[in-house]
């Protein structure tokens, strides 16, 4: 299978089952409309008939046995040696969980996908320590013989439970030798609460924050509101700079979302970068197609716009020296993600867990509140082995949309929440989030090709 496009000037190929990238003159390009294996030793008639009123009859040759060369060495067209083991993907050791510590937030921001925290189950609640401590213990039990752990703290507002974050990291390091395990804290904030106590824990304890912040003020502030409707933008930039340069502008990222009353968000990933931040992160708002600010296909030639936008941006910024990253367009082409990430993505619900307040597992965060998903719970220390089995076998090759799909060993197979919730079913993709996902993706290869000339 391949893949190719233009943009900004340079023509791609994908060769998908063996993750080569080629860029290419335009002969070569428009010759793979016309061949495709099995391949003959000399360029059939045909195709020259039908590219010789276009290019000269040499180097429509050349082009072919450049095909023919790259398809011998197994770098166009190749074939899938990936499927043969997707059914063999087996339930894997946790490895990460998100401690949903407090189930209330201060902010009410108008997009939460946690429903401003309570994730609509009715109560504002907030994690005991004790549980917490159960869910640490819940992590070594199911971890297995893996070493390196990951927890996040994450909420609502986990500052509104800072205590209880505190007692729980303490907790868990005064276990790492007994049980040779090595936890990797992390928290996302929206930074209301953030003060010098707190961000000097943070900083000695968290290997990572996310710091929350859509942008410029006006947009912040349009859905990122207080309780009383006000905006946060004023109250929580000083402690974000501060936090950023405290910890050496080292592990951290600040996260925001776009919606449809922000298609200029590349304005918004340039304010923050702006301000000092280099590590920025603004996704696309994930939302029922029905309420105002949500994204819908109309929108997707002006959002496609805006990526090739910043793609250019970020590769002036780079070449002159003045970088940043943003995460949607970070990819690996070098290494990749290993076979079983390939095939399987994010890991919900097999390799990482959400704990709520009451001590309920669910397969991540965004499966928490949605009753159905609960896979167990840290007090009886339950854990639903059929429902883990499910989400381990959830890969590419068990979704029929992204079997075939170009982007699937990039992609992994797409969020497995919003399937669940936008589509019904976990194994079938969410449309608008596949063709956001594929446009980043050939951002991100172009913007490779660009910076390695
Ligand atoms: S800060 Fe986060 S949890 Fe709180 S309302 Fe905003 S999006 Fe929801
Ligand atoms: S883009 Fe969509 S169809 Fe393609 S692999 Fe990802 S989730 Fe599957
Ligand atoms: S299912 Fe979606 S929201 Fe949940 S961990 Fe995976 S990518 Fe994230």
């Amino acid at each position: 299978m391949i893949h190719k496009y233009k943009q900004n000037g340079y023509n791609i190929v994908l060769d998908i089952h063996s993750g080569a990238v080629h860029v290419v003159d335009d002969v070569f390009y428009d010759l793979l409309d016309e061949v495709q294996p099995p391949f003959t030793a000399d360029c059939p008639q045909t195709v020259l008939d039908k590219l010789e009123s276009k290019y000269n009859k040499k180097d429509i040759l050349d082009a072919y046995s450049e095909v023919l060369n790259l398809f011998e060495k197994g770098q166009l067209f190749s074939v899938d040696d990936y499927e043969k083991f997707s059914n063999m993907m087996v339930a894997s050791p946790l490895k990460a969980m998100c401690l949903h510590i407090a189930h209330d937030c201060n902010l009410r921001c108008k997009y939460c996908f946690a429903s401003t925290g309570d994730y609509a189950e009715g109560k504002r609640s907030i994690m005991s320590a004790e549980t917490g401590k159960k869910a640490i213990d819940y992590l070594i039990k199911y971890s297995y013989g893996r070493h390196n752990l990951e927890v996040d703290f994450f909420g609502g507002e986990p500052l509104m439970n800072f205590d209880a974050v505190k007692e729980i990291v303490l907790y868990a390091r005064s276990l790492e030798k007994e049980h040779n395990k090595n936890f990797r804290f992390t928290i996302t904030t929206n930074g209301v609460l953030l003060d010098d106590a707190k961000m000097e824990f943070i900083n000695r304890e968290m290997s990572n924050i996310v710091l929350s912040i859509d942008g410029r003020k006006e947009v912040n502030d349009r859905l990122r509101v207080r309780v009383d409707g006000s905006g946060s933008y004023d109250s929580i930039l000083p402690k974000f700079k501060k936090m950023v340069d405290m910890r050496g502008h080292d592990q951290y990222y600040v996260r925001g979302t776009f919606t449809k009353y922000n298609k200029d968000f590349a304005e918004d990933v340039l304010h923050l970068n702006s301000l000092g931040f280099d590590q920025i992160s603004v996704e696309p708002v994930v939302s029922d197609p029905s309420v105002p600010y949500a994204l819908t296909e109309e929108d997707l030639p002006e959002v496609f716009a805006e990526y090739d936008r910043l793609a250019q941006i970020m590769i002036e910024r780079r070449k002159s020296g003045t970088g940043f990253n943003f995460f949607h367009f970070m990819i690996d082409l070098d290494q990749g993600p290993c076979a079983i990430k390939r095939l399987r993505g994010c890991g919900c619900g097999n390799e990482y867990c959400a704990i709520t307040p009451d001590g309920d597992v669910y397969p991540c965060h965004q499966f928490v509140g949605h009753e159905d998903w609960k896979m167990g719970n840290v007090y009886d220390q339950s854990l639903d082995a059929k429902m883990k089995d499910r989400f381990a076998s959830a890969t590419v090759y068990g979704k029929e949309d992204c079997k075939n799909c170009w982007a699937k060993f990039y992609c992994s197979g797409g969020c497995n929440a919003n399937s669940m919730q936008y589509c019904g079913d976990i194994l079938k993709p969410f449309k608008l989030s596949c063709e956001l996902e594929k446009k980043r993706i050939e951002c991100a290869i172009m913007i490779k090709a660009a910076l390695a000339e």
